[in-house]
């Protein structure tokens, strides 16, 4: 039986208006990427790092899934299909998706660097009221987010996942630089079909691909339906 494999980023989320990581529009480049995604100085910067990924939650609240979201839940209920995203926003859980892999942690769980523990906090903040459910600790809670120099044991599977493919199944790569995710790599190591949705080539080899469709994400589902339906016949 064919397979799909995706690998999305920050592009498929950023009709539903979530900013994307180097976008124009300031929500990330207002803020010192070094000061609230750094692993190694998360602790020295608590109250910043809190503040970041509070207001991210916030607004989280107030978007919706795009039409692309829901093709790709629309996928899964269809085909064997492993999606790994970068996202750490629930939209593609609120449009029905089940089995996505968030390779880069959730914005709504938190969790203790002392013990270990991982919990749901939705849409609220963490602040001072807040404590570790499990061993009750404060200064080691920490959203779960990977952060720069941080380990993503989520990988390790994604990588399995790519070995397995084979000549007839499907690649879909959306909304992604390949900045962290090393993209061109990934998709010139594969055998399979491969599909590529950005908003621009950026810095994707497009020779490797078998369909480019360069424009928004949520204006793509319908090409991307028809084009990944063909290719799964
Ligand atoms: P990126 O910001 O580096 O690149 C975004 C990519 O999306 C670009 O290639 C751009 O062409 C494309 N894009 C922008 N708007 C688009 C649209 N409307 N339709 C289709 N494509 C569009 O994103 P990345 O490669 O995912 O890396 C960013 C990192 O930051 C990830 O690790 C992720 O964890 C994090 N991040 C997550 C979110 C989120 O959860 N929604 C948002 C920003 C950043
Ligand atoms: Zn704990």
């Amino acid at each position: 039986m064919k397979k799909i494999v995706i690998i999305s980023g920050a592009g498929l989320s950023a009709d539903s208006g979530i900013s994307t990581f180097r976008g124009n529009d300031g929500t990330w480049d207002n803020h010192d990427l070094d000061v609230v995604c750094n692993f190694n100085t998360w602790e020295r910067n608590f109250d910043a790092v809190h503040d970041f990924y509070n207001e991210r939650r916030k607004m989280l609240r107030t978007v919706k899934p795009n039409p692309m979201h829901t093709l790709l839940t629309e996928f899964e209920s269809k085909y064997e299909v492993y999606h790994f995203t970068q996202n750490i926003d629930d939209l593609l859980e609120r449009a029905g998706c089940k089995n996505v892999i968030h390779v880069h942690g959730s914005l709504t769980k938190m969790s203790c660097e002392q013990c270990g523990e991982i919990w749901d906090i939705g849409y609220t903040a963490f602040d001072s009221g807040n404590h570790c459910p499990d061993c009750g600790s404060h200064k080691k809670v920490k959203p779960a987010v990977v952060f720069f120099n941080e380990n993503a044991p989520r990988y390790a599977y994604m990588w399995a996942k790519l070995s397995e493919l084979k000549p007839d199944d499907v690649l879909i790569i959306i909304g992604t630089s390949g900045v962290v995710l090393p993209i061109n790599d990934i998709v010139a190591s594969v055998p399979c079909r491969k599909v590529l949705n950005n908003l621009e080539t950026g810095d994707i080899r497009l020779d490797n691909f078998d369909y480019v469709m360069l424009g928004r994400a949520s204006e793509m589902a319908h090409e991307m339906r028809h084009v990944v339906e063909g290719m799964m016949k």
